[in-house]
């Protein structure tokens, strides 16, 4: 039966191919195919890991002791009786054999199977077996794990697309940090049940630039294991075994936008320069120092903001060092080739936890609004050793090519104080350690509005200043850009978000320092001539959006965009205004409403 599931659209584009439904708890399991000669190891390595979790229960319940009560030898029995059961270790194989998954992912797509049969069953104690079900293969993923380091498991082969169907993954949601791992995946796009347009998973997904819809509500549950499912990125919508009219329909606009994306690739050289001569600065946001690579190919002119806190996320055991850090700065900085790198100090919190927990994160984990919480700048002064230790290893990238810092959240003029008191004190221990470095531009995110009301304030103490548009429209309207329940009233086009981000431009232009945006507006091309006319002259964005908005830079006369901006900012519907005033005819239609 085909049905559509309804999110927000993320990133563009359309994906087609079967759903690989993944528990949110399983997204980091490694998913990748394996070739036909690997099959009879893969499928030896679950049998493997069935026999260890087989003894390791058998001990259990021989060690047992007499006191313990009898329901746990009960259960114990339940999921010995689980993990020989046919319709687990044994339909696994299939998953193996016939789609070449690897022994981890075929296992996780073989409980997802099995866990929806579950809770289907109308028995209660029943429906229940399924948290056993799940320890089970919790248990049996933990001895591959083992098996693979002490085998040196042979490593994932990423299949080409080549003649098998495409896949797209579907979840109920995905950390930020997992959704990283799926950068040189198998799967062409993503659906979410939750998450709202600027979460940090939409931004990874969309740095990705694969399809995704996120905010799909129920979109994991409806949606069957192997379903076939066009995403429409652009519109938000998901259609679930679509008829053959409607596939033929998808599969010609996937054919246009690959042509549009080949059009628009010719435009890598030319310089993002106005009718009016106005030369505009693109540069990229990245997560990891490898996405450099996708900066230099898409023509930016450096890196506008390094999400330095992807490296210290989803970590088991210890936080980066300071070596470790510095040797990811350097290779970003040298890989972008002399072009500027500014680097970000760790913006965790919020959507973006940390997965080691110190007294303070604990502390954070349980506040009521961790977005308002200890995150970001906050949560660095309050770690001050690991604060001075990234600022150490940030400069000493500055040795190998142009670095900037930039330091998210700062609301208080205390808070600067004690940012350039824990930088100097970083200077003096890499002097004294003899260890070069040079000197560089720090600026500060605005996303506050605390920091944008008192701007002139922060301007004395900084060399440049980058907006953070996703948290500033979070903060300004107190909506969580979380938060898919909320998601349409998170509106870039509020009259007070314009407000705030027109004079922050304007009062950093008038006292001669740098300003750029580095949140989701920049890159969204409905904000182009806006942000254009209110001065913008810096733009950061993922490497796939740059194209695009160079061509409305290249159609666009700055000047007489500014000529317009007061119309577009005393109105009571910015949007609409703005597309009558600019022209710009998609406005309308692209916009976040
Ligand atoms: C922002 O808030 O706009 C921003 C660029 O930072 P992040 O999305 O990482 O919070
Ligand atoms: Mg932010």
């Amino acid at each position: 039966m085909s049905f559509q599931v309804f999110g927000l659209p993320v990133s563009r584009g359309v994906a087609i191919g079967r759903a690989v439904l993944v528990a949110s708890s399983r997204v980091d399991v490694a998913h990748y195919f394996i070739d036909e000669t690997q099959v009879v190891a893969e499928i030896d390595r679950l049998r493997a890991a069935r026999d260890a979790v087989a003894s390791e229960l058998g001990v259990l319940q021989r060690d047992m002791p007499a006191e313990a009560p009898p329901e746990l030898s009960a259960l114990l029995d339940v999921h010995l009786m689980l993990l020989h059961d046919e319709t687990l270790t044994g339909a696994t194989k299939h998953w193996i054999r016939d789609r070449h998954y690897n022994a981890e992912w075929a296992l996780s797509a073989q409980l997802e199977v099995l866990a929806r049969q579950f809770d289907e069953m109308e028995d209660e104690y029943l429906r229940e077996r399924k948290a056993d079900l799940e320890q089970v293969v919790e248990r049996l993923l933990r001895a591959m794990a083992r098996g693979a380091a002490f085998a040196g498991a042979a490593g994932p082969v990423v299949r080409e697309s080549g003649g098998e169907d495409p896949l797209v993954l579907v979840a109920n949601d995905v950390a930020p940090a997992d959704m990283l791992q799926f950068k040189r995946s198998v799967f062409t796009g993503f659906i979410t049940d939750v998450g709202g347009k600027t979460s940090h998973t939409a931004i990874v997904a969309r740095s990705l630039d694969i399809p995704a819809v996120v905010g799909a509500r129920e979109a994991s549950r409806l949606i069957r294991q192997d379903d076939w499912v066009v995403i429409d990125g652009d519109a938000g919508i998901v259609v679930v075994n679509p008829s053959p009219i409607v596939l033929e329909e998808y599969r010609f606009r996937q054919r246009q936008i690959e042509l549009e994306r080949a059009r628009l690739s010719r435009l890598r050289h030319t310089p993002a320069v106005t009718l009016d001569g106005e030369r505009i600065e693109l540069l990229v946001n990245i997560e990891q120092p490898a996405d450099a690579i996708a900066a230099l190919e898409a023509g930016a002119v450096g890196v506008g903001l390094f999400r330095s806190e992807f490296m210290f996320m989803s970590r088991a055991g210890e936080l980066p060092g300071e070596d470790e850090q510095f040797e990811a700065y350097r290779a970003a900085v040298e890989a972008m080739k002399g072009l500027p790198v500014t680097i970000r100090t760790v913006d965790v919190g919020a959507d973006k936890p940390l997965d080691r927990m110190s007294i303070n994160e604990l502390r954070h984990a349980h506040a009521l609004n961790p977005a308002m919480g200890l995150r970001a700048i906050r949560w660095s002064l309050s770690e001050p050793a690991m604060f001075r230790q990234q600022l150490r290893a940030i400069l000493r990238a500055s040795a190998y090519g142009k670095v900037r810092l930039l330091v998210p959240m700062l609301a208080h003029l205390s808070e600067i104080k004690h940012t350039m008191e824990a930088l100097a004190r970083a200077k003096q221990q890499l002097y004294e350690a003899r260890r070069p470095f040079t000197e560089i531009e720090v600026g500060a995110m605005i996303e506050v509005p605390a920091a944008a009301l008192i701007l002139p304030a922060f301007l004395r103490h900084f060399d440049f200043v980058s907006l953070g548009t996703n948290d500033l429209i979070q903060y300004t309207l107190a909506i969580d850009r979380a938060d898919e329940a909320v998601a349409h009233l998170y509106d870039p086009w509020h009259p007070a978000v314009l407000q705030l981000i027109a004079r922050t431009i304007a009062q950093a232009r008038a006292m001669n320092k740098g300003v750029s945006v580095c949140g989701e507006m920049a890159g969204d091309t409905d904000f182009t001539e806006l942000l254009l006319a209110m001065g913008l002259r810096s733009f950061s964005m993922h490497p796939s959006q740059i194209a695009s908005v160079k061509q409305r830079i290249l159609l666009a006369d700055a000047r007489r965009l500014a000529v317009r901006l007061e119309t577009v900012l005393a109105s009571d519907d910015p949007c609409a205004s703005c597309s009558a005033a600019f022209g710009v005819v998609e406005s309308a239609t692209l916009s976040a409403r």
